[in-house]
């Protein structure tokens, strides 16, 4: 019996996987850094998978986007120069423009394939961002960016993929790399990361905290459920500024609409408060975790 759609598994363990009803495909290549495919799911709509792993789909993308960039944008008191790097479909870099602040936003992607394929066949997601006269595109590798970067930024967003052994991503979770952004950041100048699920990958989550704490000096961690993902999805944030996580409910609120940002459909202040509150488990691991560095990166289980 037919069932009308052929199914994608995408593993989170070996051992553990979350399994996606797919109606067709419609982009299916490799550029020279990672396999692409855009498929149109049962569930979550249109899907953008890189090396098998979901990135983005066009039903739930906005939580996984609004938690990654507004908790640090809305603490810093003016960013107007903001670096990001990955980002590839463009959903941050349109997040990230809706902050009136914002003078100028440089996207960093090591891969032009992922840019053309998704303002192609996934519009929805930037929504124009890259034609915005703030946005400037980079194609090229995000390390190599930052060391060699004299510019400043006040918000740095690392939007790459997962840390995944042999992936283009490998060596922007180490110290060396944060310690990186930590020269390009002005004074009150803060920087997040997307850390993978802090379930399925909750050592890798654990040791991107404390990697970016060592090279920051100060540092935070918080969580977000991303259906697609099918995992609470950690980020982590080190700052030489304001800390995100002290923000009152009302503070963000007031924020929010002092910048005009009015329709966010995942985050404000009530939603900010329950993202920081991490599991006593969890912080158990952070305790114990180790630093990652370029001899001894920290990878994904799978
Ligand atoms: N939301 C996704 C997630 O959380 O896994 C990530 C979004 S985006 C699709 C990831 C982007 O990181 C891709 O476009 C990929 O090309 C880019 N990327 C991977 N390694 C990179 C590197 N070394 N420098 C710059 N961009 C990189």
């Amino acid at each position: 019996m037919s069932l009308g759609w052929k199914w994608f598994i995408e593993y989170q363990t070996p051992h553990s996987a979350h399994m996606h009803g797919i109606k067709g495909v419609i982009y299916s290549g490799r550029s020279r850094m990672q396999s692409i495919d855009i498929v149109d799911s049962c569930e979550y709509g249109k899907m953008l998978i890189l090396d098998g792993k979901v990135q983005s789909t066009t039903r739930d993308e906005h939580f996984y986007h609004e938690a990654l960039v507004h908790p640090t944008m809305i603490a810093h008191p003016r960013p107007e120069r903001i670096l990001i790097i990955g980002g590839g479909e463009g959903g941050t870099l349109r997040e990230v423009l809706r902050h009136p602040t914002v003078k100028r936003a440089v996207m960093v992607d090591i891969d032009i394939e992922v840019v053309k394929n998704s303002k192609t066949h996934m519009p929805e997601l930037s929504r124009g961002a890259f034609d915005d006269d703030r946005a400037e595109l980079v194609v090229g590798d995000g390390r190599r960016f930052v060391e060699g970067c004299r510019s400043r930024f006040d918000v740095v967003i690392v939007d790459v993929t997962d840390p995944l052994e042999g992936g283009p991503a490998q060596l922007l979770y180490t110290k060396e790399f944060y310690e990186g952004i930590k020269r390009i950041l002005g004074e009150d100048g803060i920087v997040v990361t997307q850390a993978t699920s802090v379930y399925y990958s909750a050592y890798c989550f654990a040791t991107i905290y404390r990697t970016v704490e060592s090279a920051l000096g100060r540092a935070g961690g918080y969580q977000a459920w991303i259906p697609a993902y099918d995992s609470m999805w950690g980020f982590v944030y080190g700052t030489k500024g304001p800390d995100p996580r002290v923000l009152s409910e009302n503070e963000v609120d007031d924020r929010l609409v002092k910048r005009g940002i009015r329709d966010l459909k995942f985050y404000e202040g009530a939603t900010h408060r329950a993202l920081f509150t991490l599991s006593k488990e969890l912080k158990t691991i952070i305790k114990d975790a180790a630093v990652a560095t370029d001899r001894n990166p920290t990878f994904m289980p799978i």
